[in-house]
């Protein structure tokens, strides 16, 4: 059986990249959508041939309860409103995948997991980077630890934004900004690296150009301490194009660059191994991983949790940066 997968938001990631991937799934496929806009529905229906009982708008999201066509409900939403709709989406009964980053807050993160739990529904965050095979050796080495201690960890992520134009992105009442966008990869990054959580964090923002990052910061650098003396940098930023995860062992370093990609994610390491498996569809690797989690009843590879850890991060480098000092997780 394949799953059927509603996607809720229909905007730039569900049109171009997921449902485009849900056409390569195995394990589940496209049969709904939400949407608050009428006039995508009949060029999703002509596209993929969707069905009239399985458009729903927000108002009537709540009746795919009663809905046999779908099993899974994916949020695609501007991350401010992610919480409201997956614990809606919880609540019909269906399994729940929830775009990161997870949520604005770590109340919202736990109420989430609190909806699932209640309604015995799965639940994944859609970080993808963790289905990826050369994100998958790092994710690996950072047990086996084949370079010996990993003493530091950088990763880095940022865009040179010119024109940010009008998008939630700049909304910080929406979940807008950079930390919450792309930092989010960084600080999985980190943690998916090291295999460890931080202890503390000290970080600061810098806005160059106030004028275009009114709501929401331009840049942030921070630092995560761990308990065995490893630290970790990272940084986030519109003003700048950068891709890099790096750690640097007792007895050599590797790499992925660019680490977070739709395609071409890649590395080496001191001694001259390439990290360059290929796959063809990322998301659809993730959505077929978590589609066979659900049907043979495994563990979620990047469940609630994840999501939350790293919120819990971006909360405290906020405080730091306002603090103007360092903040323990
Ligand atoms: P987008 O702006 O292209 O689409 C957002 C959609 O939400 C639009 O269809 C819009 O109509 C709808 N919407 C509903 N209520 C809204 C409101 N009050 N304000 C604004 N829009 C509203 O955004 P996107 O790039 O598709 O991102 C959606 C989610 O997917 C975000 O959580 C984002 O972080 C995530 N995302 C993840 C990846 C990834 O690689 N995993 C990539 C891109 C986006």
């Amino acid at each position: 059986k394949k799953l059927g997968v509603c996607l809720v938001g229909l905007g730039n990631y569900s049109e171009n990249l997921l449902a485009p991937a849900l056409q390569l799934t195995q394990h589940c496929e496209l049969k709904g959508v939400v949407t608050g806009s009428p006039n995508k529905i009949p060029v999703w229906q002509r596209r993929y041939g969707i069905l009239d009982r399985n458009i729903y708008n927000y108002d009537t999201m709540d009746d795919i309860a009663n809905n046999p066509d779908i099993d899974v409900i994916y949020i695609v939403l501007p991350t401010g409103l992610h919480s409201q709709y997956a614990i809606k989406a919880a609540e019909t009964g269906k399994h729940v995948w929830c775009e990161k980053p997870m949520a604005k807050t770590v109340e919202e993160c736990e109420a989430i997991i609190k909806a699932c739990n209640k309604n015995k529904v799965k639940l994944s965050i859609g970080y993808r980077m963790q289905h990826e095979p050369n994100t998958q050796t790092l994710i690996k080495w950072s047990h086996t630890r084949p370079y010996g201690k990993i003493e530091t960890v950088k990763a880095e992520i940022g865009f040179n934004i010119q024109n940010p134009g009008n998008t939630w992105r700049m909304d910080k009442g929406l979940g807008g900004g950079l930390i919450y966008d792309v930092g989010v990869y960084s600080i999985n990054g980190i943690r998916y690296t090291t295999g460890s959580e931080p202890i503390s964090v000290t970080a600061l923002h810098k806005n160059t150009r106030p004028e275009i990052f009114k709501e929401v910061e331009e840049t942030t650098i921070f630092t995560l301490n761990f308990n065995d003396g490893l630290t970790a940098s990272g940084k986030t930023t519109a003003a700048e194009s950068v891709n890099i995860l790096k750690a640097d062992c007792e007895n050599g370093w590797y790499q992925l660059q660019p680490f977070q990609s739709y395609t071409g994610v890649k590395g080496k390491t001191s001694d001259g191994q390439l990290l360059d498996t290929y796959i063809e569809n990322q998301q659809a690797k993730q959505m077929d991983d978590d589609a066979l989690s659900i049907l043979q009843n495994k563990p979620i590879m990047v469940p609630g949790e994840e999501g939350l850890k790293d919120i819990a991060i971006v909360e405290a480098i906020n405080e730091s940066a306002r603090l103007g000092s360092s903040v323990i997780l």
